[in-house]
């Protein structure tokens, strides 16, 4: 009996593991230490290892796992953080379990955890879902129909790298400047919060710190600070100005907001729906904004979702 699906999330320090019923129920979790030496040629291996030591292979349905980095058609393109040039994962894994009749997928980590959230999450359900992951770096993610975007080069829903800022021009990891993660990351809120308050005359408690985390921006802007505001009601804007020109390309059922800067919680959705309604008006009168509600585990719940 096939019984199980396998989620498995490779991230750059850890992959998480995930066994669940054919239900999307998830059985049991686990990690292991991402070893990245050898240009990480020996991942897919320990993986695969680490399955078997914990599950029976002839009762696995199929086994889905999420990269950081474009994917297209089973192939990785590059990983950076895994040390990864283009790597024919699907293939790699297919040939590390032998004759193994089971499923094999491989999806860009940004849209499988909105794959996950569409599993079993936030969005349990829905068709059309955008998912953001706001944290170090922001991450897209678009399902379609069910599906995910994955397009011609690999790059569907790669929306954190629209260009977006034409004022601080911050540089971005991806080698371009002003991407839509130079400013509404979690390092890149702190930069438009440094690059006004050098600018800025008044009081403000943030004064009095060194060095400060978005989440502070948000916490005095909650409680009242009107340097914090403008800071976050700017970063609110161009997330919802990024987010109007994808709404009106896929028109999802709902936008969901994922990773660290989310836990702003509510305070974020308010703030960007302010600016998002004058952008997508008259087609759409009120978008559906939420919060993920995954968290770290969205990766291992969207992997077995791409082998349900
Ligand atoms: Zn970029």
């Amino acid at each position: 009996m096939k019984d199980y699906l396998i989620g498995v999330d490779i991230g750059g320090t850890t992959v998480k593991l995930g066994k669940f019923n054919l239900d999307g129920v998830l059985l049991e979790k686990w990690d292991i230490p991402t070893n990245r030496s050898d240009h990480g040629r020996h991942i897919a291996k320990d993986v695969i290892d680490s399955i078997y030591s914990r599950v029976r292979m002839d009762a696995i349905k199929g086994i889905g796992l999420g990269v950081p980095g474009p994917v297209k058609d089973g192939i990785v393109l590059r990983a950076v953080n895994l040390g990864w040039g283009k790597t024919h994962l699907e293939e790699t894994v297919r040939a590390l379990l032998g004759n193994q009749d089971l499923e094999i997928a491989v999806g860009n980590d940004a849209n499988v955890a909105a794959a996950g959230e569409v599993f079993q999450g936030a969005a349990k359900g829905c068709r059309n879902v955008v998912m953001l992951t706001l944290g170090t770096g922001v991450g897209g993610g678009i399902i379609q129909d069910g599906k995910l975007i994955e397009g011609a080069h690999g790059v569907g829903g790669e929306f954190g790298h629209i260009v977006i800022d034409t004022t601080h021009k911050f540089a971005c990891n991806c080698g371009k400047a002003g991407c839509l993660e130079t400013v509404t990351s979690a390092t890149g809120i702190v930069n438009v919060a440094k690059k006004r308050l050098l600018e800025f005359k008044g009081e403000t408690p943030l004064h009095s710190f060194e060095s400060f985390s978005a989440k502070k921006v948000f916490d005095f802007a909650k409680a009242g600070d009107p340097f914090c505001q403008t800071v976050i009601d700017e970063v609110a804007d161009y997330l919802a100005y990024a987010l109007s020109i994808v709404t009106l390309s896929i028109d999802p059922d709902v936008i969901l907001f994922g990773g660290g800067v989310s836990l702003a919680g509510e305070y974020l959705i308010e703030q960007v729906k302010k600016h998002f309604r004058p952008y997508v008006e008259p087609f759409i009168h009120e978008a559906n904004f939420a919060l993920a509600t995954l968290g770290n585990d969205a990766g291992i719940y969207g992997a077995a979702y791409l082998v349900r």
